[in-house]
């Protein structure tokens, strides 16, 4: 089923925004799990990969080195340019069922494009994901 909305726990929105700022001028990298049901997806915590890969760009990420459980639901990374919209090296290793992308400088959610594994925009929101 295509996702139709994404929710992010207010705690994993601050992580994202403060990860990136931390790891700019590079790319910060996050493993997002949560839940989806009927089309809508809930972000509920967040990690970080396995390897130091903050000087590593997202193209040469080692996918084989994520978990791949069951409540793995896609990736976040920084653009450090400050273009909030997929590349086409994203739209290419899209893996999980959302994709978002922090663009600089990080201040607010206007600045984090989320996007479904085919680089088509999501809507989103910040509020409960407990349900
Ligand atoms: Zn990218």
């Amino acid at each position: 089923m295509a996702v139709k909305m994404v929710i992010f726990a207010p705690d994993v929105m601050e992580s994202l925004l403060t990860y990136s700022k931390m790891a700019y001028p590079n790319e910060g990298i996050l493993i997002l799990r949560g839940k989806s049901k009927k089309g809508v997806v809930r972000v509920t915590s967040l990690m970080v990969p396995p390897a130091a890969i903050h000087a590593h760009s997202y193209s040469s990420f080692n996918w084989s080195m994520l978990p791949l459980d069951l409540s793995y639901i896609g990736v976040a990374h920084s653009h450090p340019s400050g273009n909030a919209n997929p590349s086409d090296q994203d739209r290419l290793h899209a893996t999980g069922r959302i994709m978002v992308i922090m663009g600089y400088p990080f201040a607010s959610t206007s600045h984090v494009g989320v996007f479904d594994h085919n680089g088509n925009r999501v809507p989103f929101e910040v509020g409960d994901v407990s349900k």
